[in-house]
């Protein structure tokens, strides 16, 4: 999520979610943190959608909660992808579509679109111009010659916005550590046609549930091979549903049937299309890997992930990719076949671009520390000048005055997590302790205290998760609170929470002493 400020009008740009990783247990989603603008949300003018990934789009219906009034902007794809997510959140949008070579006036912000491909369809760069100049946000991007909807990135526009002079490019980094030039899609056919021509039983394929054109290589090929396929998931089936009623998809007449049909075929006539490439624990992939889906994979099947691997998923993918090979599936993937590219232009392309658009400035976005790093490299080796090249991190204030720009100022910012239907409730300290509790376990300690005297009246009760435990584990853990309470009888403590807080120190303690643990410990106490 961009905001862009001018005349006390603000553009957002993008407003997508980020996934959680291992160490950020039961999070479900996690939302950039707009709290700096949220006394502000009279002043946004729009949110400019410039394609329909989760990492670009997924926030807006939380944005929206907010302000339902803030006027979402996108292209057709992008917009209907939005719409079924803010039904989901009842909300009625009020939604401006654009296409590329349009232009559109909102508040003090002159904006221009220009097509971008990239691993969904329906992309677009931004330009934005204002009194203070001339910004190009290219989104996510890649220079894909031969794209399979035949729709390239507008590198004429480009180059006739680098003609006027662009003041500022922000440009897409992920793939910038990456050397040469991002493969074309098309070059994936051979190694997709392979695993329909040499799988004798079904063949299941997961991908993002919006990469519309490997979706489409695998229909064609599914389709030439004599198969039937199938959309399996809830968010497969409703996103391959728009691009199908919108044209974006194009499938052979007969080709799709119900998932609920596919038993009635014999196996090698069977494509199922799913989700939960990335490891997603919930996703179909997953539970099928496990053995816990109605779809079961074994002997004779391929399993075909045709995606990207996105860090700090690497784990939770190749246990699934274990866990059906375990189960007898041949598992095709990108470590072991050419059966992904990625959607983002590699170093290669980002040359070639900043060659066209010769920007005055560059504020590399999209893309971990190095990558952004690895871009600014690639501005600077062709020429802009050093101290143009911005390397920013969330929460920098970017100045364009008079030409030049400048990172002028910081506002904070924190992770915002989406737990069930809290939103920001879950804190850095929240998910600390979960991880103490999946890791250490749980005790719960039950005091019985003699008002009169401030000893135990009995011994404390110990419930216990996540430790092997029978009844005498924990008994020598009477002695040690026995004599903690008599100390503090002796220094007359009596409050209760000073009490507990003790009960606590000295449980810890004796855990870790006693078994190499530090668990959560819940003292209570109770008055006899
Ligand atoms: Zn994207």
């Amino acid at each position: 999520m961009t905001v862009f400020e001018h005349e006390r009008q603000l553009l957002v740009v993008d407003c997508g979610v980020l996934f959680p990783e291992e160490h950020q247990p039961g999070v479900d989603v996690i939302l950039p943190d707009w709290a700096a603008i949220r006394d502000r949300l009279a002043d946004v003018v729009a949110v400019v959608l410039t394609h329909g990934h989760e990492d670009h789009i997924g926030g807006v219906p939380y944005l929206l909660r907010e302000r339902p009034g803030i006027p979402v902007v996108g292209s057709r794809l992008t917009l209907s992808f939005v719409a079924a997510k803010l039904a989901e959140h009842r909300i009625k949008p009020t939604m401006i579509e654009v296409r590329e070579g349009e232009t559109l006036s909102l508040g003090s912000f002159d904006l221009e679109f220009l097509a971008v491909n990239h691993s969904i369809p329906d992309g677009l760069a931004i330009a934005i111009r204002t009194a203070a100049g001339l910004v190009l946000h290219t989104g996510d991007f890649k220079m894909d010659q031969f794209p399979l909807d035949r729709r390239l990135t507008d590198l004429r526009g480009f180059a006739r916005l680098g003609e006027a002079g662009v003041d500022l490019l922000l440009i897409d980094s992920t793939n910038a550590d990456a050397p040469g030039f991002t493969t074309a899609e098309r070059e994936l056919t051979p190694a997709i046609e392979a695993v329909f021509r040499d799988t004798p039983r079904r063949v299941i394929v997961s991908s993002f549930a919006s990469h519309v054109h490997r979706i489409q290589q695998v229909l064609d090929a599914a389709h030439a091979h004599g198969r039937k396929a199938a959309f399996v998931g809830r968010s497969m089936v409703r996103n391959m549903g728009l691009a199908i009623e919108m044209g974006y998809l194009r499938v052979p007449k007969g080709l799709l049937v119900q998932a609920s049909a596919m038993d009635r075929l014999p196996d090698r006539e069977v494509t199922l299309i799913c989700t939960g490439s990335q490891g997603e624990p919930m996703a179909a992939l997953s539970r099928i890997a496990a053995g816990t889906h109605a779809i079961s994979v074994g002997e004779g099947d391929t399993v075909l992930l045709a995606s990207s691997l996105i860090p700090g998923n690497e784990n939770a993918i190749y246990r699934v990719i274990n866990g059906l090979t375990s189960l007898g599936a041949n598992v095709v993937h990108k470590g072991n076949a050419k059966v992904h590219v990625s959607g983002h232009a590699s170093a290669g392309e980002l040359v070639y671009c900043y060659n066209l658009v010769q920007p005055a400035a560059v504020l590399p976005v999209h893309g971990e520390a190095r990558h952004l790093r690895a871009n600014a490299g690639l501005a600077v080796s062709t020429g802009v000048d050093r101290d143009q090249v911005l390397v920013a991190v969330n929460g920098d204030a970017v100045d364009l005055a008079d030409g030049r720009v400048a990172i002028t100022g910081t506002v904070e910012v924190h992770n915002v997590y989406v737990d069930g239907d809290t939103v920001g409730r879950v804190t850095e300290a929240s998910l600390a302790e979960r991880r103490t509790l999946g890791e250490e376990g749980v005790l719960t300690v039950i005091a019985l205290i003699d008002a009169d005297t401030g000893q135990l009246a009995e011994d404390p009760d110990v419930l216990a998760r996540g430790f092997e435990h029978d009844a005498a584990t924990f008994r020598p853990l009477t002695p040690v609170i026995e004599k903690a309470l008599a100390r503090a009888g002796e220094q007359g403590i009596t409050a209760t929470s000073r009490l507990e807080q003790l009960i606590a120190r000295e449980t810890q303690a004796w855990a870790r002493k006693t078994f190499g643990r530090q668990p959560v410990v819940i003292p209570v106490i109770i008055d006899a």
